[in-house]
């Protein structure tokens, strides 16, 4: 079904109006009609090939929100008219350890990305939600329980949610912990209210002046300017976790340092470029870690849905028109979004 698009044809090209085909549902299949779609900051990274392998055109988008239209003769998870989401996973090969585990992320023989990633459907690799409507296998569908009115402020959580949820609670913040966030951004706003929920010590690392307030209206505990040596040193060695969403490559060592003995530094963020090559020293005067983590499994995005649903947690949203990506990409750059944007599915 020819279906309405915004994507770029090169990494150096404007965002344009497109048409792409959506294939028709097969038996496992569930058609969506995308009410709303975030922008994650690895749309643009892959839009203008600031990571390896991006295929034109490129149409991004992995934070879905929309409504159920059509069903295959063999869907019994999902109705028409039921409200759900797509994240960045739309299939894996269901067979491996970390398949049966749930952990599709890690799929062992390679998971299919929402867009830029091989299918069978033209023009042979995968296009996202920046889109009038996505045609879904059922076991990547999740189920949206928030009330209508937050459906476009929900969207965010299907990858900014996911993936600081997962580990945060990988790495078990909750009561008693001691958790740093870096970096306020689309991930990182939604990290403070989240571990905030979860019940942890919140602080919250920014470079912007203009977000120290608005840090602890989202749950920050305490909120650090990054830029501000001696407020850095206030917290040395004492933090259980620290959740890195920067988009940008710098200088590691300034949260090894404030790690406690056995702690971790996980790294969500994926710069153009790579950090600088950490310090040994900090790491091994306390048996430190830095770690990785990306997005979650089908199983765990429906938990943190639900979670977020129960705590009444949705992002903090700026709705953008379809035409308006560019000029949305040029802020997200200038770190001036608040905290997440969200493309209106109607300006489609
Ligand atoms: P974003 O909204 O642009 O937020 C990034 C934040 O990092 C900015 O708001 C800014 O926060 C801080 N920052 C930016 N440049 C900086 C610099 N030069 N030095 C220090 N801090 C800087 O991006 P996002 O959508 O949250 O995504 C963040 C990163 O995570 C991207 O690289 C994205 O590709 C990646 N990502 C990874 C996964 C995964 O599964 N691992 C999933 C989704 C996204 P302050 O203003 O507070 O300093
Ligand atoms: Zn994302």
């Amino acid at each position: 079904m020819s279906t309405r698009a915004y994507g770029v044809t090169a990494a150096d090209q404007s965002f344009q109006g497109m048409d792409i085909e959506r294939r028709a549902p097969g038996p496992r299949d569930v058609q969506i009609d995308i009410a709303h779609c975030g922008i994650c900051h690895s749309d643009l990274h892959m839009a203008r090939s600031e990571w390896p392998g991006t295929v034109y055109p490129c149409v991004p988008g992995h934070e879905i929100v929309g409504h159920v239209s059509a069903v295959g003769g063999e869907v019994t998870g999902f109705k028409v008219g039921d409200t759900v989401g797509v994240g960045c996973l739309v299939n894996s090969c269901g067979q491996c350890g970390s398949c049966a585990e749930g952990l599709e992320q890690y799929c062992e023989r390679g998971w299919t990305g929402t867009y830029n990633s091989p299918c069978a459907d033209a023009p042979g690799h995968t296009l996202g939600g920046y889109s009038q409507r996505i045609v879904v296998d059922e076991g990547f569908v999740l189920h949206i329980r928030h009330p209508q009115a937050q459906l476009a402020a929900v969207a965010p959580l299907l990858c900014a949610g996911i993936t600081t949820y997962s580990p945060l609670r990988h790495w078990q913040a909750g009561p008693g912990k001691k958790v740093g966030i870096v970096g306020i951004g689309g991930l990182g706003h939604m990290g403070i209210k989240i571990a905030h929920a979860m019940g942890a010590h919140v602080v919250a690392f920014t470079t912007s002046e203009s977000k120290l307030d608005e840090a602890r209206a989202l749950g920050a505990d305490e909120v650090v300017n990054s830029r501000d040596s001696a407020q850095m040193q206030a917290h040395l060695g004492s933090f259980d976790f620290i959740l890195n969403t920067v988009a940008a490559p710098h200088v590691l060592d300034a949260y090894t340092v404030l790690l406690k003995r056995d702690a971790t530094l996980c790294l969500v963020g994926v710069p153009a470029s790579p950090h600088p090559s950490p310090a040994v020293i900090p790491l091994i005067f306390g048996r430190k870690n830095i770690a990785g983590s990306l997005i979650g499994g089908l199983a765990e995005t429906q938990e943190m849905l639900d979670f977020c649903a129960q705590h009444g947690i949705v992002a903090e949203i700026e709705q953008v028109r379809a035409q308006e990506i560019d000029a949305a990409y040029s802020r997200m750059l200038a770190s001036d979004v608040k905290y997440r944007f969200v493309i209106d599915g109607a300006s489609m």
